[in-house]
């Protein structure tokens, strides 16, 4: 298969930082559709310690692979800077992903910094929960309050060949239950639904996490990067994934917690918990997204399907002060336009150049 790679440590183009001349830095930021700015993933690292076979697939991912430099970081300061400049647009959620966030040396420390730094905003964090059993408590003291834990098989041999790493799944339910018990809870527990690989096992997780306090998360795999090898057949739909817990474990939809939510949240009938289902390629959820991604090496993307991003590391690095920077951003945000979901074709799923998810943040 021809794979239309982006090493993303490749000096590609950034895009041009739109006009800033009479941008108003005063109001929340809108886009061209007056989609707010509420969302902010922050991607801390683009190494991770698995090869999920959708994500960073070994083949590409090996030791040739060029992962950024060291000095291509946003270091602690400049991330913390940036999310502060967001927030004065309109961000009230930060997520920390990467990558495996916890690969990030002193990854604490750095919560502890945005904790302190934007007491308002909800905090949160993706892991592989390969490394958290061990952190989860530093994680918590630093003042992370939840947190999303990825699980794709509750069977072993299955979520061994999935992370393509052998790592067990014993490890990671352990970590789920440290990090409740240290106060972490609910745990969010996001599950990639692959057709003839793990969809079997829906109504399984489904039960397993039911009762327990935490809430499944069904994402359909998706066309994210070049080099998953994504094609629309392996796509269970989000409306197959709710048909199939239904029909073991009744449940009714349940109202959104937050504006621009992207997982659809479903409920037990028996009042015994609930589950959402991330339908992004089969129910498009553009008009409302309000997401914004700042990736290892401090570019900001608009849209999880973008090739290209604004450099705001360098306009940071060569002086810029905090009100260049929010010009900035909120030029950014009020230049956007993206909808990406909602015109995928095969043609464009196929063919149309994609930075990594590793790198912009999943
Ligand atoms: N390493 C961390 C982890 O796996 O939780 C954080 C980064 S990962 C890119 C963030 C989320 O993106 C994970 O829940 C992962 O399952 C999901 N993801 C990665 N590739 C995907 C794909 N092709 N389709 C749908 N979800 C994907
Ligand atoms: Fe790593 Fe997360 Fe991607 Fe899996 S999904 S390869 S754990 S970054
Ligand atoms: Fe947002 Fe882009 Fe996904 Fe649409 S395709 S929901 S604009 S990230």
């Amino acid at each position: 298969m021809e794979r239309n790679v982006i090493p993303v440590s490749v000096a590609r183009p950034s895009l041009a930082i739109p006009d800033r001349a009479g941008i108003d830095t005063t109001a929340p930021a809108r886009d061209t559709r007056q989609r707010r700015l509420r969302d902010l993933r922050i991607s801390v690292t683009d190494r991770c310690n698995f090869r999920c076979t959708y994500c960073m697939p070994k083949d590409v991912f090996n030791d040739d692979y060029p992962f950024l430099p060291r000095t291509e970081l946003l270091t602690f300061d400049e991330i913390v800077r940036l999310a502060t400049v967001f927030h004065s647009l309109g961000v009230e959620k930060i997520r920390l992903t990467g990558g495996e966030p916890l690969l990030r040396r002193n990854i604490d420390g750095l919560v502890r910094m945005l904790a302190t730094a934007l007491p308002g905003v909800d905090l949160t964090l993706t892991t592989n929960g390969s490394a958290l059993a061990q952190r989860a408590r530093a994680l918590r003291e630093a003042g992370l309050r939840r947190l999303t834990v990825s699980l794709d098989s509750l069977d072993d041999a299955t979520f061994r060949a999935m992370n393509d790493v052998d790592f067990p799944v014993a490890k990671v339910l352990e970590a789920i239950d440290v990090a409740a018990s240290e106060g972490l809870a609910p745990v969010k527990v996001n599950m990639v639904v692959k057709k003839g690989i793990n969809d079997h096992e829906v109504v399984d997780m489904a039960r397993r996490f039911k009762g327990a306090g935490h809430v499944v998360r069904f994402i359909e795999f998706m066309d994210v990067g070049a080099t998953n090898g994504w094609r629309m057949d392996d796509v269970v739909p989000s409306a197959e994934i709710v048909r199939r817990i239904n029909a073991a474990l009744p449940c009714e939809p349940a109202q959104p917690n937050n504006p621009g939510e992207v997982a659809r949240r479903w409920r037990y009938k028996d009042g015994s918990g609930e589950f959402g289902v991330i339908s992004s390629v089969t129910e498009a959820f553009c008009h409302s997204c309000n997401r914004a991604r700042l990736s290892t090496d401090g570019h900001v993307y608009t849209c999880l399907f973008a090739d290209q991003g604004y450099d705001l590391k360098s306009l940071m690095r060569g002086g810029a002060s905090d009100q260049d920077l929010r010009r900035a951003v909120a030029a950014i945000w009020g230049a956007r336009e993206d909808r990406y979901s909602e015109i995928r074709t095969a043609e464009t799923a196929a063919r149309r150049p994609k930075v990594e998810m590793s790198f912009i943040g999943g």
